[in-house]
């Protein structure tokens, strides 16, 4: 197989990743075509771009990113190479790769099949067990009726947890503790699982109580070689949703990260894996594993991978995806010996939503915007400037904030430091909050997990 050139590629995104992305194409030379919709003309990503192109006319906010069509056949006109998708948006469309690879645009991610496998979270439990890797016990299909669940409860014992298939971002998701929950958990899971993703199909899993949620970062070649980059700890959320993330998980022992990252492994080559792709597992109280789900795309926070691997995954994405192999000395990956861990990472979302009125999002002006820098501090950000207008159109991520150290506490030193060093005025956000958290004696000691901001309500104040 020959290695692609690529000259221009295209960020089918907005905000962050879509400027992370244009970042590493520039480091290799590559040129950058952004989209942006009406609603993010005055968007920094557009400005970040060798050039930029207006989509979605007259169509929502979200609707703008999500019609491929259009978007090829814009990079089709535009002579653009390959396309990044990102996370979000059409990250996890096998239709869109496949409209791109029809138009002879390559696709920066797994192929459609590995897609169509992996991406639906029933169809991943599938795999999974396939490969020998435990699952959370749960519905084989997705289920229709209530007898159907109340057979499995009967079975399996509450708590359960009601999950919509194609579920992300933590939406779609109820705790059922008896029979009314579980009925009426299915209703809310399924009514909200067709609003936010069009598709209503739920399905069962026994719910771990106070689980720790570890994720490991796979990258594969399309030469058949697949490594791991290590594991994160993501379980400081909020919702179900990630709001602090770190790596490495500093309470696994040796032994627990090598299953952890041989289950990942196990998975990724049952599928003949290809690109970034994440692995998420819960770990319980006794520390056994069970499968979740994969994210065939780029995540938001592997940013805190790349700080303690010392790897660029967005470059490597873009070389795999031109056909390099990971051994090529561009990636530099020759076997899984050449992965070292250094170090520890933190990742803070800064968000504009006040703390103090339930994390609801805040709008209006950044009239003052001074970021934080210095030593061990990588910021990612969208459209954070003084003058930037904060909207409901998307979400409320303002800026990443990721610190590197020695250890936890040092990249946490750095982190506390970064954030107190922003001044943000104009509109509400969640600084304090995060302040809270990544000075509590429970985080730095790796004493938490999925529940820990139930558990303590002081980080709110
Ligand atoms: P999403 O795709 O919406 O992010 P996930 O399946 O990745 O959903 O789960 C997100 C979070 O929800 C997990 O990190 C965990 O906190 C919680 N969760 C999911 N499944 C279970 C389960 N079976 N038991 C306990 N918590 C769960």
């Amino acid at each position: 197989m020959a290695v692609r050139k690529f000259r221009r590629i295209m960020a089918a995104n907005r905000g962050e990743i879509a400027i992370r992305i244009f970042r590493a194409c520039t480091e290799l030379g590559i040129g950058t075509v952004a989209i942006y919709s009406e609603q993010d003309r005055l968007s920094l990503h557009r400005y970040k771009a060798d050039e930029a192109y207006l989509v979605g006319k007259g169509k929502g906010p979200i609707d703008a990113y999500l019609d491929f069509e259009e978007i090829v056949d814009l990079a089709r006109r535009k002579e653009v190479d390959a396309i990044h998708p990102g996370y979000g948006f059409l990250s996890e469309n096998p239709e869109f790769a496949e409209a791109c690879e029809r138009a002879g645009i390559a696709f920066i991610g797994p192929h459609a099949r590995i897609m169509r496998e992996l991406g639906d979270k029933v169809a991943g439990r599938k795999v999974a067990i396939e490969a020998g890797v435990p699952v959370v016990p749960g519905t084989e299909k997705p289920v229709q009726t209530e007898e159907e669940a109340l057979l499995f409860a009967k079975k399996t014992g509450y708590p359960i947890i009601v999950k919509a298939s194609a579920g992300g971002g933590g939406r779609g998701m109820r705790v059922a503790r008896n029979r009314e929950e579980l009925i009426e958990g299915m209703r809310a899971a399924a009514s909200e699982a067709q609003a936010s993703f069009g598709n209503a199909a739920i399905f069962l899993e026994r719910y771990i109580e106070n689980p720790k949620h570890i994720e490991v970062q796979l990258l594969g070649d399309k030469h058949g070689n697949l490594v791991h980059l290590y594991e994160r700890d993501c379980s400081i959320q909020r919702r179900h949703q990630k709001v602090i993330e770190v790596a490495p998980a500093i309470t696994l022992s040796k032994k627990q990260r090598q299953q952890v990252c041989d289950y990942a492994l196990a998975i990724g080559n049952a599928v003949g894996y290809v690109n970034a792709g994440t692995v998420e597992f819960l770990m319980d109280r006794d520390g056994k594993f069970y499968f979740i789900e994969v994210n065939p795309r780029i995540q938001v926070e592997h940013t805190v991978t790349e700080l303690v691997t010392m790897r660029n995954l967005v470059q490597a994405q873009i070389l795999v995806a031109a056909g390099h192999r990971l051994s090529d000395p561009e990636i530099g990956i020759r076997s899984q010996k050449d992965i070292e861990l250094r170090g520890a990472a933190i990742q803070c979302r800064i968000t504009t939503e006040d703390p103090a009125n339930n994390f609801a999002p805040d709008f209006g002006t950044l009239k003052v915007y001074r970021s934080a820098a210095g030593l061990g501090v990588r910021l990612d950000a969208g459209s954070a400037y003084a003058g930037a207008e904060i909207t409901p159109h998307y979400d409320s991520m303002l800026v990443k904030v990721s610190t590197f150290g020695r250890n936890l506490q040092q990249a946490a030193r750095t982190m506390n430091r970064a954030l107190q060093e922003f001044r943000i005025r104009g509109v509400k956000t969640n600084i304090g909050f995060l302040e809270n958290v990544i000075t509590h004696p429970d985080f730095l000691g790796g004493k938490y997990d999925t529940s820990f901001l139930e558990t303590h309500p002081e980080v709110f104040k």
